[in-house]
């Protein structure tokens, strides 16, 4: 398994976050990688997902975390559903753990057309990847250029703020 955050309590690098309050900074790159991909899905009229990779820091507010890149793999993927197919999946951490330094800080997946939130099925695919309070779920409506990110604790879906940060 890579090393999903929840799962592991090792050292955080110390560095201050460029705004104060803010759990979340996602490199321009990411950003351009996660509405590429939303794209390519609504131009087939399907969902995509797929993983946030980053660090997670800490400062004196508590921990952060910055993403700085994405992957992906083969999906299993309708206009209203996704996910990875089993075989993918597999190959997926594998080379996430080959890349050796990132962490999956959160996921992403889109919503064509219907907007951004976070469903009862994605409620429970955020808790199945990293626990209860723990992640960044990043949803996006290609329809629309629009996106949002969550977090969910205790079973509750919460909006987070999020800053874009050049790479
Ligand atoms: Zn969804």
């Amino acid at each position: 398994m890579p090393k999903v955050i929840s799962s592991e309590k090792s050292e955080r690098r110390y560095r201050k976050r460029s705004v104060r309050g803010v759990p979340l900074f996602v490199g321009e790159g990411a950003i351009s990688q996660m509405a590429n991909h939303a794209d390519l899905g609504l131009a087939e009229g399907k969902e995509v997902l797929g993983l946030i990779l980053g660090e997670i820091c800490r400062d004196e507010e508590g921990e952060y975390s910055v993403a700085s890149g994405t992957a992906t793999a083969g999906l299993d993927a309708t206009g209203v559903s996704v996910r990875f197919d089993q075989d993918s999946l597999e190959d997926l951490f594998a080379s996430i753990d080959e890349s050796g330094g990132d962490a999956v800080i959160g996921w992403y997946h889109s919503h064509p057309g219907f907007g951004c939130y976070l469903s009862d099925v994605d409620v429970k695919t955020h808790s199945g990847i990293f626990g209860e309070g723990m992640g960044f779920a990043v949803v996006l409506d290609p329809s629309d250029g629009t996106l949002m990110v969550f977090t969910v604790e205790n079973g509750e879906t919460k909006v987070a703020q999020m800053v874009v940060s050049e790479d």
